[in-house]
């Protein structure tokens, strides 16, 4: 980071400021006695949040849905610049040091592409503009020598564990997974769980997307994916294990049979730090271990023939050609009309699966390939859904 060594703050923008992430990469700010800066905001439509958030944090730029909540902003704070949509993310994940992409869903895209092409630090939450658009952001990665640092937190603890080791030391990674809300349930009462019980997350407090996403085990289908394309691994070389209690946040495997894993307690605040701040580290101490307590931690395998979102990831990796982002798609589609109750959470595997079923295959050569090919998956998601499941929510 140019200016870690001088009194300059590092510049940070932080993108879907609202959300989980984007109010705990807040606090992180709030930390730094004003060692960080926030240069930029984003939201989509929390118009309220975002104004309070203005006047505690004073960013040059905010980037809103539309014209209409731009003139609600410009008529509040005069002085803010204000930028509208996917353009207005692009063009300001070029300015700050550091763009921490929080915004959730393939709406994330435009920040990680923006934040590459400008040569910037991307801070990266946003797992499914990785994991729709790899080798589009990997292009732009060797063009750029722009970095992607991990705020995913397995994804972090595999960036971490890998600093221990040379690359070609690594034998494979494992993935922890909490196994969700519905870890323990026979594939009878899974046919019961209502949206309520999905939302309850046993160890995460996040957005409803990523805690649908990990009652399905969909969001480790998106991680695996997203492990292969930031760490350059084989599928085959991403294993996923089950631990309850989400202190081991991951763990690498190297070829003498050596395996670093990096702990915490479940706290988002600490990979937002260690990203905001790398390559240094910086407190205060996040996820604070308390060992003066019996502490036991318990690893099981996944139960892939009820889970079914793993298997998802590796037949997506295998069959390659836009099928990633072509899951990401349907998976965003089938979650919303999940969240709206149009189709129920036992519907979620079986219209995941119909919509693959139809999966088109493409060559990815630039940007808007990739959002073609999103919005295809998601027309026949939609057709999944009309002809074989509205109505019975
Ligand atoms: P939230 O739903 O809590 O927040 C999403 C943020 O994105 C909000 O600021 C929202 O604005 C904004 N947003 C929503 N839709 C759009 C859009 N179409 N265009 C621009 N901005 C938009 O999500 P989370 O914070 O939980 O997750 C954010 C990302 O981080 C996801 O990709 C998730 O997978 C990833 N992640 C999250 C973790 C967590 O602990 N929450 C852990 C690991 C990864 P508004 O408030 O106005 O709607
Ligand atoms: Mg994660």
């Amino acid at each position: 980071m140019s200016n870690a060594n001088t009194s300059q703050p590092v510049t940070v923008s932080i993108f879907g400021s609202t959300g989980s992430i984007g109010c705990q990469a807040l606090e992180v700010v709030r930390t730094s006695n004003e060692r960080l800066a926030v240069h930029a905001l984003s939201v989509n439509s929390n118009l309220e949040a975002l104004c309070e958030q203005i006047r505690e944090f004073s960013p040059k730029v905010v980037v809103v849905r539309d014209l209409e909540m731009a003139l609600a902003v410009i008529d509040r704070f005069p002085g803010v610049t204000v930028r509208v949509g996917s353009d207005g993310l692009y063009e300001t994940a070029h300015e700050a040091d550091v763009a921490l992409n929080a915004v959730v869903g393939f709406a994330g895209l435009s920040v990680t592409l923006g934040a590459i092409d400008g040569g910037r630090r991307l801070a990266l939450a946003n797992k499914e503009s990785l994991v729709a658009a790899g080798p589009i952001v990997k292009a732009a990665l060797s063009r750029s020598g722009s970095e992607i640092v991990p705020v995913d937190s397995e994804h972090a603890a595999l960036h971490q564990c890998m600093r221990s080791g040379n690359r070609n030391e690594v034998a494979r990674v494992i993935l922890t997974s909490s196994g969700g809300p519905f870890r323990t349930r026979d594939q009878a009462s899974l046919s019961l769980v209502t949206k309520s019980d999905a939302l309850q997350h046993p160890t995460w407090a996040m957005g409803p997307k990523i805690t649908v996403d990990s009652s399905t085990l969909m969001n480790k289908a998106l991680e695996i994916i997203e492990a292969v394309e930031l760490f350059d691994l084989a599928p085959s070389e991403v294993e996923v294990v089950v631990h309850p209690e989400s202190i081991v946040h991951s763990l690498v495997a190297f070829v003498d049979g050596s395996i670093m894993a990096q702990l915490s307690s479940p706290d988002m605040r600490l990979p937002i730090a260690y990203a905001l701040w790398y390559p240094q580290r910086n407190g205060p101490e996040f996820g604070k271990m308390d060992f003066s307590r019996a502490l036991s931690l318990n690893f099981e395998p996944p139960r892939r023939d009820v889970f079914k979102g793993i298997d998802f990831a590796y037949e997506a990796l295998r069959l390659g050609s836009g099928a990633p982002a072509w899951l990401n798609a349907v998976n965003e589609v089938a979650v919303a009309h999940f969240l709206t109750e149009e189709i129920r959470w036992i519907d979620l595997y079986p219209v995941i699966e119909a919509a693959m079923e139809k999966f088109e295959p493409v060559s990815l050569v630039s940007a808007a390939d990739v959002v073609e090919l999103d919005q295809i998956a998601r027309l026949r998601c939609l057709e999944v859904i009309e002809k074989h499941f509205a109505g019975i929510g």
